[in-house]
C-alpha cells in the first residue's frame, strides 16, 4: 500500500497536520517515536496555549490532539524510522522492525531535542526545578533564585527573561569566554537581576523533597566544588533537530535545521514538509509549531491537487 500522505512525529506541528489531512479525507499515517506527544510530554502545566483559559497539562494537550486526529480517521503507528530515501518516488521509509512503506508525500515534524547535561539530579528533577524551557515554566519562578546554564544567545535571552519572574537569575557557563552575541551579552550585563557564576562546570543538581535546593559546580579557577543554591536550574546549552533519519537528503542550516521556502513548509524535495521545532531553532512553542503543521498539512493538499506525483522525475 502508498499512503497518500505519511507524517512523521507527534508533536504539537505532526499532530496538527495529522488533524488537517485526516478532515481532508487523505488518511495519513502518523508514525509516532519514541517520545508520543514530543517535548511538551515532559512539562507540566502549559498556561500560554490559547483556548485553555485555567491551562492544561502538556499530556493532555497532546492527547487531545492526538483524539482530534483520530476522531477523522488518522491512523497512528509506533516506531523509529532509521532511514528515509527521498531520492525516488513513492519516497521509501524504513522502520525499525517492521519494514519499507511508502508515501507520496512526506511531513517531517520530528522536532528538536534539548540537551542535557547527563549529571547527576538532573533528570530526576525535571518539572521539580530542572527545565529546558524558560518560556513555558519562567511564571512559575515568582520571587525565586533562578540559574541558567549555557553561555550562547539561549542562555542570555533566557536569563534577561526570567528576571521578569525571578529575584535573582546567576548564569553559570562552563568557560569565562560567552559564546553569545555580544548585543545579547551587553543586555544581559546590563541587568541588575543577573549575575554571573563564569568558569564553572556543573556537577551534580541538588534537590530535596520540595524541589531543587543548588547546584553542585567545579570552579575552573581554584579547582574547587562550591554549591551555588538555587530554586530551579535552566538548561540553556543547545537544542539538536532530529534529522538524523534523513541522512543529509534535506538541505539544513549549520546547525541541521531543516530549510524550508520562506513562508512555506516546503523542503527542496517536491511533496516533502517540514513544519515545527525541526525547521525552528527561533520560536520553539508549542502554538507556532501547531500553526506551521497546519500550513505543512495545507501544502501538502494543494500538492497533491497539482501534481500529478507519477510523473515526477528527480
Ligand atoms: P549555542 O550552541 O550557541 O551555545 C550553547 C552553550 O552551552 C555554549 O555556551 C556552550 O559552552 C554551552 N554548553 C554546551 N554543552 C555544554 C555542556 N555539556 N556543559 C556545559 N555547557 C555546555 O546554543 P544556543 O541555544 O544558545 O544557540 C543556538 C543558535 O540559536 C545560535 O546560533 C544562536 O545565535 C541562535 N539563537 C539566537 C537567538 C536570537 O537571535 N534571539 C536566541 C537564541 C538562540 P561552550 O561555549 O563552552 O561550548
Amino acid at each position: 500500500m502508498i499512503y497518500k500522505s505519511i507524517i512523521i512525529g507527534t508533536g504539537p506541528a505532526g499532530l496538527t497536520a495529522a488533524i488537517y489531512l485526516a478532515r481532508a479525507n487523505l488518511n495519513p499515517l502518523i508514525i509516532e517515536g519514541p517520545q508520543p506527544g514530543g517535548q511538551l510530554t515532559t512539562t507540566t502545566e502549559i498556561e500560554n496555549f490559547p483556548g485553555f483559559p485555567d491551562g492544561i497539562m502538556g499530556p493532555e494537550l497532546m492527547d487531545n490532539m492526538r483524539k482530534q486526529a483520530e476522531r477523522f480517521g488518522a491512523e497512528f503507528r509506533t516506531g523509529w524510522i532509521i532511514k528515509a530515501d527521498l531520492t525516488s518516488r513513492p519516497f521509501v521509509l524504513t522502520l525499525e522492525g517492521v519494514g519499507e512503506i511508502q508515501a507520496e508525500t512526506l511531513v517531517i515534524s520530528t522536532g528538536a531535542t534539548a540537551k542535557y547535561l547527563g549529571i547527576p539530579g538532573e533528570q530526576e528533577n525535571i518539572g521539580r526545578g530542572v527545565s529546558t524551557c524558560a518560556t513555558c515554566d519562567g511564571f512559575f519562578f515568582r520571587g525565586k533564585k533562578i540559574i541558567v546554564i549555557g553561555g550562547g544567545d539561549s542562555a542570555m535571552e533566557e536569563a534577561h527573561f526570567l528576571t521578569r519572574f525571578a529575584s535573582e537569575v546567576v548564569l553559570v557557563n562552563r568557560r569565562s569566554e560567552l559564546r553569545a552575541s555580544k548585543i545579547m551579552q551587553d543586555r544581559a550585563r546590563a541587568n541588575p537581576k543577573v549575575s554571573w557564576g563564569l568558569n564553572k562546570t556543573p556537577l551534580e543538581v541538588l534537590a530535596g523533597d520540595r524541589g531543587v535546593t543548588g547546584l553542585k559546580v567545579l570552579n575552573n579557577e581554584t579547582g574547587l566544588e562550591e554549591i551555588i543554591p538555587t530554586d530551579g536550574v535552566f538548561l540553556a546549552i543547545g537544542h539538536t533537530p532530529n534529522t538524523r533519519f534523513l541522512e543529509g537528503q534535506l538541505t539544513t542550516d549549520e546547525q541541521g535545521y531543516l530549510l524550508v521556502n520562506p513562508g512555506t513548509t516546503e523542503t527542496g524535495v517536491p511533496g516533502v514538509f517540514a513544519c515545527g521545532d525541526v525547521q525552528d531553532h527561533r520560536y520553539r512553542q508549542a502554538i507556532s509549531a501547531a500553526g506551521t503543521g497546519c500550513m505543512a498539512a495545507i501544502d501538502c493538499e494543494r500538492f497533491l491537487d497539482n501534481v500529478n506525483v507519477e510523473a515526477l522525475v528527480h
